[in-house]
């Protein structure tokens, strides 16, 4: 099975943090991702880290793609990352909108990632391919799922190339959110995030605050295993491995792993998936 893949990553905040993600990022290689991500904190401690990353792995020889996030932004700032991530060799972008921490009052030129990836386009025409967050859930800001929806078809009607998904663990949410796009005309490619599971109380705390579901039944199981780190991430693998290859036999383009700079769980599912 060929599948296509790429994983993401978050700028380290230390030398250390640095050395242990660039023997992660060898490891990973190994899997030939289609590119690799770095994260962008809205509210500004990871800012440069995003592109010293980036570039680290445009070294490497790999496509690197930085995450920008415009709420609190102003044109200036986003016009020039956008000239240094073009000059550090970049094609593509992660829009978003981000979230401030709390204590930021909202500020800034951009109200919606819509609002970021028409200025991209207006900046820079079609130099960058363009994907923009999916909410197979629903964003818990979200009026309702067809303002998400509506949400999410804006950003594409704004130029966006391809969608990544916030994480689930119900394929039958990601399959039911493309056919509603395909129902309104809608064919850009959505990439499923997909999220390891290695440690349960750091999945259900991130959980929680990003509004991914984690069924019930997974749940009470990884609440079970207590501090048995090895059934957890056994049982994590199963559930993970399970629901790409649903996903994949679906029709699912490709998978983007959130690999939390961590190569052994994102491995692990490859392996199982047949892949690595
Ligand atoms: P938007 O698409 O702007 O949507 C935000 C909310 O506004 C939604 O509820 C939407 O329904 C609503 N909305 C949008 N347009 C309108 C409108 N015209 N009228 C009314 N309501 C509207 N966060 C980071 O800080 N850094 C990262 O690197 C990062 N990477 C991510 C990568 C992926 C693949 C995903 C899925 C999320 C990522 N996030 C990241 C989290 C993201 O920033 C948050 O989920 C944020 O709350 C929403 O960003 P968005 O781009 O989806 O916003």
């Amino acid at each position: 099975m060929t599948t296509s893949l790429s994983l993401e990553f978050f700028p380290p905040k230390t030398p250390e943090g640095a050395d242990k993600l660039r023997a992660v990022r060898q490891k990973l290689y190994a899997l030939a991702p289609e590119y690799c991500s770095v994260t962008f904190g809205a509210g500004g401690s990871t800012q440069e880290g995003t592109l010293d990353t980036v570039r680290e792995i445009v070294g490497e020889g790999y496509a690197g793609v930085p995450h920008l996030s415009c709420i609190g932004q102003t044109k200036d700032t986003i016009r020039q990352r956008l000239a240094s991530y073009r000059d550090a060799g970049v094609k593509r972008i992660v829009a978003l909108r981000g979230d401030l921490p709390s204590g930021y009052g909202l500020g800034g030129e951009f109200r919606y990632a819509s609002d970021l990836v028409t200025f991209i386009r207006e900046e820079t025409g079609e130099h960058f391919h363009l994907a923009v967050a999916a909410y197979p859930e629903v964003h818990p800001q979200a009026k309702s799922p067809q303002a998400d929806l509506d949400a999410f078809i804006a950003k594409v009607q704004a130029g966006a190339n391809t969608g990544i998904t916030q994480y689930f663990f119900n394929a039958d949410a990601y399959f039911r959110f493309v056919e509603d796009l395909r129902r309104r005309g809608v064919e850009t490619p959505v990439v499923p995030g997909i999220m390891p599971i290695t440690n349960s109380s750091q999945l259900l705390r991130f959980s929680d605050a990003c509004g991914a579901e984690v069924p019930r039944w997974v749940r009470s199981r990884l609440q079970s295993f207590g501090d048995d780190a090895a059934a957890i991430k056994d049982f994590g693998a199963d559930v993970v491995t399970a629901l790409c290859r649903r996903l994949l036999d679906g029709g699912a383009p490709s998978l983007h792993f959130y690999t939390l700079n961590q190569s052994v769980a994102t491995l692990e599912v490859l392996r199982r998936l047949g892949i690595a």
